[in-house]
């Protein structure tokens, strides 16, 4: 099978790919990214972020996707959106080889940013009204809860933001927290605090989504500090328990932290030369937008010049 060569692959579109593929295709090197979905990764689905530099009144995550696919576009990168990687393999000659929907690819870098998806809770129920009630997304589906009540679980950054963003619908959002104190930014938590419209549960942990007529009705509740448990009626329950990276390709590959994460140095480069990560795959501590991004940056300036070295010791 003939195979196209790209100089750097990307695997993943989201802020850490995105920005690699406008470094590296500014760098000149023949650039894909390879997408899965549609480009953007986790801020497509967020309402609004409001602390990427740049955007003083914040900006819509689906927005903030749209306009870094466009500049990584518009200075030559390629990106193929719909095109999941199924497996990345190490040629003898040091190259990589991407299979992609019956497609192979040859590349002399890859830069692994596959990002992280939600985590489950694992609870009696969350699977069976998983689209019927049960949710991941309030972005997606917030606008089906007009003047209906909902809970949040969870306690960072991702429930207190989504269970604000809930209240432009809801009556009423229960946030569900099983500490006594959130893990949540604290200017983030003192908004949240501000709005009449949420109900704090502290200490809570669920333990089972109930429904009726095939949708949501309820979610049990137990106390981490034994007090009696409780049944709160929601129609809808929406899930933000923290994320999990997305690793299989490097499963086989690569160095990672016991708990998945591909472990890199502070310029990207992971335990195989020629292979370079970014973003929420990766074991560095702080997961936001500007992080994911500048690690796509590095990254793609270390595959420069590991391209460049590698070149002119083959001459
Ligand atoms: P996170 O920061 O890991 O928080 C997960 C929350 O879920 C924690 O409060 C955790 O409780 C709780 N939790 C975990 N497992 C649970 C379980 N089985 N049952 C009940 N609760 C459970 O995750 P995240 O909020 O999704 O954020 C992921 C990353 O993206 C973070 O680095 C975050 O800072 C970043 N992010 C940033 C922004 C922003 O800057 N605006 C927005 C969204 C996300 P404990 O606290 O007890 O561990």
């Amino acid at each position: 099978m003939s195979r196209e060569h790209i100089e750097i692959a990307i695997i993943g579109g989201g802020p850490g790919g995105l920005a690699a593929a406008l470094y590296a295709a500014r760098g000149r090197a023949k650039t894909v990214v390879f997408e899965r979905g549609i480009p953007g990764g986790q801020i497509v689905t967020t309402d609004w972020v409001e602390n990427y530099p740049g955007f003083p009144a914040g900006v819509n995550g689906a927005e903030l996707g749209d306009l870094m696919t466009k500049q990584a576009e518009e200075h030559g990168a390629v990106i193929r959106s719909f095109s999941p990687v199924e497996r990345v393999e190490i040629a003898d000659d040091g190259h990589f080889v991407l299979h992609s929907e019956g497609e192979e690819f040859d590349a002399d870098c890859v830069i692994l940013a596959t990002g992280a998806v939600p985590r489950k809770l694992g609870i009696p129920g969350e699977a069976e009204f998983t689209g019927r009630g049960v949710s991941w997304c309030a972005t997606c589906d917030g606008a089906l809860y007009k003047e209906k009540i909902v809970c949040v679980i969870g306690g960072g950054d991702a429930a207190v933001e989504e269970a604000m963003f809930l209240t432009k619908f809801a009556s009423k959002v229960h946030l569900i927290h099983r500490r006594d104190e959130f893990r949540a930014t604290k200017c983030i938590q003192e908004r949240c605090r501000a709005n009449p419209k949420i109900e704090e549960h502290l200490s809570r942990v669920p333990v089972e989504i109930l429904g009726e007529d095939g949708k949501v009705s309820a979610v049990r509740l137990e106390s981490t500090k034994g007090e009696p448990e409780e049944l709160l009626p929601v129609q809808g329950v929406f899930i933000f328990v923290g994320v999990h990276p997305v690793n299989e390709l490097a499963l086989d590959l690569v160095k990672m932290t016991d708990n998945g994460y591909i472990t890199i140095d502070h310029d990207g480069r992971t335990s195989v030369p020629g292979l370079f990560a970014a973003g929420d795959v990766t074991d560095s501590e702080l997961k936001q937008v500007i992080t994911a991004a500048a690690k796509g940056a590095s990254a793609a300036f270390e595959a420069l010049r590991y391209i460049d070295e590698t070149t002119t010791c083959s001459i």
